[in-house]
């Protein structure tokens, strides 16, 4: 393989990872920046996204 995980998707920032916002005195929320997935698609993970729902 020429591309690995990390070319595809990175962990999200804002969560670092988690997939919620933890906020003091709240409960969590969903992050807003991944959908609550974790990590993001990057500009490359989104072209092969796109390819695949397109073809399929
Ligand atoms: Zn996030």
């Amino acid at each position: 393989m020429s591309i690995s995980m990390d070319d595809l998707e990175l962990s999200c920032w804002e969560c670092e990872g988690k997939g919620v916002i933890e906020q003091e005195g709240k409960q969590q929320t969903e992050c807003p920046k991944c959908d609550g997935k974790g990590t993001i698609l990057t500009a490359q993970g989104q072209t092969l996204l796109h390819f695949i729902k397109k073809h399929l």
